[in-house]
């Protein structure tokens, strides 16, 4: 096991060897901050240090940390019940108004949902559905994509470094190159489904041409193949609406969402319309359940986050957020700056440039990350709550570490 990476740890030694001695994880060099608390776009660590986190937990606290409205929610749906029955047997509230809210702001295709765990539980949901409903048993995926880590999901996700050693994975699966319409031609009678981030993520912020997304809807279309839209991370406005599709103009036939969904909490859902789900409650009954999907308590943070990213238009500031890092983050070592709202990457020249200055800029009290795919592009992903100050503080410290990490890479 290699150690964590002292340079990189801000922690109390006792701890971290515990953490060390009986956690399980696979990163390489964890970045090992102990966090005391976390509130608004700040974790503290306890050492009293203070950083802004501008990855939100990977897409997920789209409203800050600990949002009150949230925290409330949680606490009085947990002093009323959390788990009293396996999913889908009784009628429970939080679920109930949680599926009806997402129903009202979906197309009438997208207006039943189901509820799982995470987004990898998703999209093995929406695979499974798809299968079911079509009779069909081919499914296409993309280069560059990530639909999560359990086989079902692996089995769809385009990067091949990952799938190789837990092959065999899910048979009659093609990887098709992403944004290339000539390729799509490969979708035929015999596909169950076509699965697809609208803006990939982990693949490092590629966004697709419109006339791509539209051609792929087409091609579903003319074959029957069901087109899965996974906004597990670009959903909850994190783009700029409250789902990326809709800046597309293309309605997918199943959506699978998580990360930001649960406002902190542990959730997901595939959506599809009433009459695709039929086929998952006949022949046999119970084609696919769940114990814990949609926890009370999870859907009631939801719910209580869903309300506040619309009261209060974050979609809309998810835009501002990007014309301002896009205005700041200005410097002769970036690249590029790509994707939408705030789910940005900013591209460096190369991996050790990118690699000092996110430790850089973590020592002077901004948190970044890496896309899983790319060692050069930084992932910039903060609460959409975010104050201007906070942000504007967060590109200077950027600029100015980028800045230093030239100055020592000279002398
Ligand atoms: N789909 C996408 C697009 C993701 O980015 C992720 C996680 O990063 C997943 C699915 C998997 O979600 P989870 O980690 O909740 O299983």
């Amino acid at each position: 096991m290699r150690r964590i990476s002292k340079k990189n740890t801000l922690v109390m030694p006792l701890l971290q060897e515990r953490f060390e001695q009986f956690m399980a994880w696979t990163s390489d060099t964890p970045l090992g901050l102990v966090i005391d608390r976390a509130e608004g776009p700040w974790l503290y660590l306890s050492d009293k240090r203070r950083i802004v986190d501008m990855i939100s937990g990977i897409a997920v606290s789209s409203l800050g940390h600990g949002h009150p409205a949230v925290v409330e929610a949680v606490r009085e749906q947990a002093a009323r019940h959390m788990h009293v029955m396996v999913y889908g047997e009784f009628v429970q509230r939080p679920q109930v108004d949680l599926a009806e809210f997402l129903a009202r702001r979906l197309p009438p295709s997208l207006q039943v949902t189901y509820f799982t765990n995470s987004g990898t539980e998703a999209n093995e949901g929406a695979l499974k559905l798809a299968k079911k409903g079509t009779g069909r048993s081919r499914m296409i995926a993309f280069e560059g994509s990530f639909h999560g880590d359990t086989h079902g999901s692996l089995s769809v996700t385009g990067r091949d470094v990952y799938q190789q050693p837990f092959r065999p994975l899910l048979p009659d699966v093609d990887i098709l190159p992403f944004n290339q319409e000539r390729a799509l031609q490969a979708i035929d009678e015999r596909t169950a489904c076509v699965i697809t981030e609208p803006i990939q993520g982990e693949g490092g912020v590629n966004i697709p041409e419109d006339r791509w997304m539209r051609a792929l809807r087409a091609r579903c279309d003319e074959t029957g193949a069901l087109l899965i839209f996974d906004e597990v991370q670009t959903g909850f406005g994190r783009t700029g609406t409250l789902f990326a599709f809709e800046q597309f103009g293309v309605i997918p036939d199943i959506l699978t969402i998580a990360k930001a969904f649960g406002g902190g909490m542990p959730l997901g859902a595939f959506i599809s319309s009433a009459e695709r789900f039929q086929a998952l409650r006949r022949d046999p009954p119970l084609s696919h359940v769940t114990t814990f999907g949609g926890h009370p308590v999870s859907c009631a943070a939801a719910l209580a986050a869903l309300h506040v990213l619309v009261d209060e238009q974050l979609p809309v500031r998810a835009r501002a957020i990007e014309e301002r890092i896009r205005q700041r983050l200005r410097h002769p070592s970036i690249v590029e700056v790509r994707g939408r709202g705030a789910m940005l990457g900013m591209q460096l020249r190369n991996a050790d440039l990118t690699a000092r200055t996110v430790r850089r800029c973590l020592d002077e009290g901004v948190l970044l990350g890496w896309t899983l795919y790319s060692d050069c592009l930084v992932r910039i992903a903060p609460p959409l709550t975010i104050p201007f100050d906070v942000l504007d503080g967060a590109c200077d410290t950027i600029i100015q570490a980028l800045d230093a990490v030239e100055q020592d890479t000279r002398t």
